[in-house]
Formats: structure tokens, sequence, C-alpha cells
């Protein structure tokens, strides 16, 4: 931890800048303000960088390649936008070719405002990241000196927030697996999600893809979170059908990544049905990682459907022995 603070690295990537902030940038490190003589390194390798500094609005061109350095930073991280048009599109927002800010394709933890962002409100900006870079870092200490103690309990209205946030996080090894962030993971909206959470049979079966929503409609959406220290590292949903329940958006944070949180979501999502038997879920058809987890827990593909020109949605159910029928849930409501 000493290192961030005393030697924060950055990796600064220009999205579409009018090089307004990019000349601000790089004046921090000209000897009027000179931020390398407080340990501050600006780095061209993403793999050695704590902290990822944007300036410019997202075009189409800059996103894949924001995305995919975005990848390279090990966790923790931290994203600082730089200017107004990395926060919003500023003056570009209405161009033909402009996406956005940059927090429609990754993650934002600090805002530099300013067009164009002084170097005094970028160095600013920089050490407000140090400050969240700090958290992130006590945060995964604490969760991984307490993994055996995560608790997977249902999730309720007041968790859609944390919800929404990691499931950003953790839909962004997909998108950069298919070069495509409109996965409708990443699309959803606070909005959307909340209302998930309330008993909505006509739209739950459009959002999660029930196969027949003319049948007879759907109980509420199952949300299940795993928690440790207080905070949300997993979750998975799904709600049932007549016999079957569907399954969807089984996310777990990618620091927390094999350590079976994921097998044992879809296990306590199972038993969260105790009347169904019949499973459904899918996934993309290059989401080896998912195809791999779902067969060791007894999935088997049964069809396929194009969903975009990169994405074809790999459906797979299960059914459930007659022996696993009589379980009663183990979660509290
Ligand atoms: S915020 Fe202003 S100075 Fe910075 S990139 Fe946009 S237009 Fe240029």
């Amino acid at each position: 931890m000493l290192g961030f603070k005393e030697s924060p690295w950055i990796i600064h990537y220009d999205a579409s800048s009018c090089n307004g902030c990019d000349i601000e940038t790089l004046a921090c490190l000209t000897p009027l303000y000179d931020v390398e003589r407080l340990g501050v390194v600006n780095t061209g390798n993403p793999k050695h960088a704590d902290i990822f500094l944007v300036t410019g609005a997202v075009n189409e061109q800059s996103r894949d390649v924001i995305r995919n350095i975005y990848h390279q930073l090990p966790e923790p991280k931290v994203v600082v936008a730089v200017g107004i048009c990395a926060a919003s599109g500023g003056i570009f927002r209405d161009c033909y070719n402009i996406c956005g800010g940059v927090d429609s394709v990754i993650p934002v933890d600090v805002y530099v405002p300013g067009c164009a962002a002084r170097p005094e409100a970028i160095i600013d900006g920089v050490v407000k990241a140090l400050g969240v870079l700090e958290r992130k870092h006590r945060e995964m200490v604490a969760i991984a000196n307490s993994i055996d103690k995560i608790l997977y309990l249902r999730a309720e209205a007041i968790d859609a927030p944390e919800i929404l946030a990691l499931q950003k996080v953790a839909y962004q090894s997909e998108a950069e697996i298919y070069g495509d962030d409109s996965l409708p993971a990443l699309q959803q909206t606070l909005e959307d999600l909340k209302d998930d959470f309330e008993r909505r049979p006509q739209r739950e079966a459009t959002v999660l893809g029930a196969r027949d929503s003319s049948a007879a409609g759907p109980d509420r959406i199952v949300f299940l979170k795993a928690v440790v220290n207080g905070k949300i590292i997993g979750s998975v949903r799904g709600y049932a059908v007549d016999s079957t329940a569907y399954l969807s958006r089984l996310i777990v944070h990618p620091y927390f990544r094999k350590r079976g949180i994921g097998r044992r979501l879809l296990d306590e999502i199972e038993k969260a049905f105790p009347g169904v038997t019949r499973f459904e879920t899918k996934t993309g058809q290059q989401s080896k990682r998912n195809l791999y987890q779902l067969a060791q827990r007894g999935y088997e593909t049964f069809k396929t459907e194009p969903f975009t020109p990169a994405i074809t949605w790999v459906c797979l159910q299960k059914e459930r022995k007659p022996a696993i029928r009589s379980e009663t849930p183990v979660l509290q409501p």
C-alpha cells in the first residue's frame, strides 16, 4: 500500500481530445508543477499502472482501446476522467461518432472538471484517486482475509445500486471477449434494475428471456447476493414460470473469481426454487468460463440463438433430480 501513496503510477490515454486537456496533463510533468518530484510516474505500460487517466470523449475507435487498457491494469485500479469531454462527451457529445463520456465504457472513479482541465485540478484529481485506491485496497485485503465468511442472502431493492455497479464491472470481461458493449447487462439502468425487483410479469419475461411470456405469469424475480464484510461481491437472479426457473446475470467481482463463489451462487439460486423441475439459463458462445462452470453443474446446451453479429446465445438447461426436489431452501426470505 505504501507504494501507491508514495509513488502512484499513471497511464494516460487520449480518447479523442482536442488536445487541450492533453497539454494540461503533460504540463503537470513540466518544471512548473513537476509531479514526478512527488513520486508520480507516467508509465506507458498498463500492467504497471495504478491509475488510468483518460482525456477526451469516447468515440467508436477509442472505445475498444479504453476497455483493453482498463482490463490490463491490475486490481485495485482507479479511473480518472479529465475534462468535460471525458466526463460526458462535452461539446462533442452530439457528434455522429461520439459514444459519450468514459463512463459509457468503463467505471469512472474520479471526474476532473474543466475545459480544459487546469493542471492544479488534474493534480487534485490524482490525489483524490489515491484516496479511492487506498480504500479499494483496504476493502480487498479485508475481504480476502474473510473470504471464508461469505454470506449468501436474498437481495432487496435497496441493494440495486451496489448490484448494478458490480454488474458493470463484472460484465467488462464479457464485453472485451466479444468487442461489443451492447450487452443488456452493461446497458441496464438503475431504474430498470429497481423495476426488476418489483412484480412485473410481462416485462420480466422480456428482460430475462423467457421463452413463453404468455404462459402463467412468473413469480417475482429472486435476487441473491454474496456478501462479505458488508460488501456485495457476487449476485445472481432468477424467476419461475410453471415448472421452469430462468436464471441469469451470475456475476462475481473479477478479483474474487475462481474461489467457488459463482458455483455456490448457482446452487443457492436453484434451492430458492424448490417447486420447479427444470432450470434454464444462457450465456455467450465464447464465454468459455461460463460454459465450463455451467457444464460442471449439470447444464446442457439445447439450442443457440443469434443476438448480435458478434454474440450468439447458448441456451442451457438442467433437469432437477428427484432427490433434490424435496430440499427446503436454506436462504431466509
Ligand atoms: S474538455 Fe475542452 S480542452 Fe478538454 S478535450 Fe474537451 S474540448 Fe478539449
